[in-house]
């Protein structure tokens, strides 16, 4: 077993103590930088960065931040959902690196929808009704995976099928 235990943080902004926003960061009593390529590729990272190793996975609409001493789980609902994940995710470590001699390492994130292309499948006349001043600003957000095609009122529902066709690829849920 490459991951024994952690210390557990959790963060609550002071501000909106209501909101659906605690973080949980898990301090981890191992290092577990050689695991970090190995799960990527087990799990599909949408963002790896080499220097220091670290992968972004987003599951269940949470964003889980794998570093080598800290995994980090943002916007809960509570300390139990965070629990239950960063147990799954060290389940998730622990078999990776007991298979690693079969699974081919990863040392990049999966491909990124292109702002482009998402542009390309909006109306494109500016209208604004989606909060947003552009067709354009709409489209950085929905690469960014903040915003999806139920957020644009006038695209049609072809539209809508069409551009959750193209964001299926990348796997955003
Ligand atoms: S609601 Fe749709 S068409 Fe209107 S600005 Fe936003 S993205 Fe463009």
């Amino acid at each position: 077993m490459l991951l024994k235990g952690y210390r557990k943080e959790i963060v609550r902004p002071e501000c909106r103590p209501e909101a659906e926003s605690v973080h949980y960061i898990a301090h981890l009593n191992q290092d577990i930088t050689e695991v970090i390529p190995y799960l990527n590729s087990v799990l599909g990272g949408f963002q790896y960065l080499k220097d220091p190793p670290s992968v972004s996975f987003k599951v269940h609409g949470k964003l889980i931040a794998v570093h080598p001493r800290m995994i980090c789980v943002n916007a809960l609902r509570d300390e139990a959902e965070g629990e239950k994940i960063i147990q799954w995710m060290k389940q998730e470590i622990n078999d990776a690196w007991e298979r690693r001699g079969e699974i081919e390492p990863k040392f990049e994130g999966a491909p990124k929808p292109k702002v482009i292309d998402i542009l390309k499948l909006l109306p494109k006349t500016n209208c604004g009704e989606c909060g947003q001043p552009t067709c354009m600003v709409f489209a950085v957000q929905v690469a960014e995976g903040g915003k999806g095609p139920e957020d644009c009122p006038p695209l049609s529902e072809e539209g809508k099928a069409k551009l959750s066709d193209y964001l299926g690829q990348f796997h955003f849920d």
